[in-house]
């Protein structure tokens, strides 16, 4: 029989918590029952959703932290460790769009900056909290990738690369923790109703796109430990649709 609350006093860890999907993520785990580990730079915004959480019954540690800053994501596993000594969830899901520009107009710092965040900073902390999600009886971890990982778009190239590298970082990852409790996927949220989207396509009526809160259930349902397979890209899109024929 499925335990009927099944992220109940599971430790979580959130990267991009403080607006956008991660922010919809990190309170719906809180309000299932997860203590949850709150990542961004805006430590106003951490704060917020920390009273928003404490106000619902919730549990959550802010970590004020800038992810591309590797020595700093180094010590979140040891940190964790002392406390904890385990994480059951972690949801990578930080980012950055970067320039919009041809290629050949991209500058350094642009590039380092989109491919530190959206790309190493998810390596760093596979290395840090790889030995913690094993001591989970059953570690998840989702990763967050876009529909620009195929390449297919002109002018996306620096963020289209990260979500690539990230792509192939988790299935590896998965291949690695065949014989472990641990499942790792990714998702690729489609068009949602952030600040990220807004920056991408100004022109756009936002309203005409899923808030975050909509893709909440995907992510609950693959971080759960009922969650059985490993190193796939779920599509929010195909997601639905599957859920409204088996539903139905
Ligand atoms: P937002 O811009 O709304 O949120 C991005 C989050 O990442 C913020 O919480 C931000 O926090 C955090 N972040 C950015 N840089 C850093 C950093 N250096 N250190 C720590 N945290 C950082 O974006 P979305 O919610 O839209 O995006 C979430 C994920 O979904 C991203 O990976 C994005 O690529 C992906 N995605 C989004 C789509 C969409 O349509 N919205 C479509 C496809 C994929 P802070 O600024 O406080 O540090």
């Amino acid at each position: 029989m499925k335990n009927k609350k099944p992220l109940k006093d599971r430790l979580a860890l959130v990267t991009g918590a403080s607006r956008g999907i991660g922010r919809a993520v990190a309170l719906a785990l809180a309000q299932a029952g997860a203590h949850v580990v709150i990542v961004a730079r805006t430590i106003g915004a951490l704060e917020e959703l920390d009273d928003e959480i404490r106000t619902g019954g919730g549990k959550a540690t802010l970590l004020q932290l800038d992810i591309s800053k590797g020595d700093k994501i180094d010590q979140i596993g040891p940190t964790l460790f002392q406390r904890w000594g385990k994480l059951d969830i972690f949801v990578g899901n930080a980012g950055v769009l970067g320039p919009l520009s041809p290629l050949h107009h991209v500058t350094e710092d642009a590039w380092n900056q989109v491919i530190d965040v959206n790309l190493s900073a998810n390596w760093r902390l596979i290395r840090t909290i790889d030995p913690l999600l094993k001591r989970s009886d059953a570690g998840r971890a989702v990763f967050v990738s876009s529909g620009a990982s195929s390449g297919k778009y002109a002018y996306w190239g620096p963020y289209a690369v990260s979500k690539a590298g990230l792509e192939a970082l988790v299935k590896t990852y998965a291949h690695e923790l065949a014989d472990t409790n641990v499942k790792v996927n990714l998702v690729n949220p489609g068009p949602t109703r952030t600040a990220m989207r807004a920056k991408a396509f100004p022109g756009e009526d936002p309203m005409k796109q899923p808030a975050p809160e909509e893709l909440v259930p995907m992510f609950l349902e693959l971080v759960s430990p009922d969650c059985d397979f490993s190193g796939r890209v779920v599509g929010f899109a195909e997601w639905k649709k599957h859920h409204a024929s088996t539903d139905a």
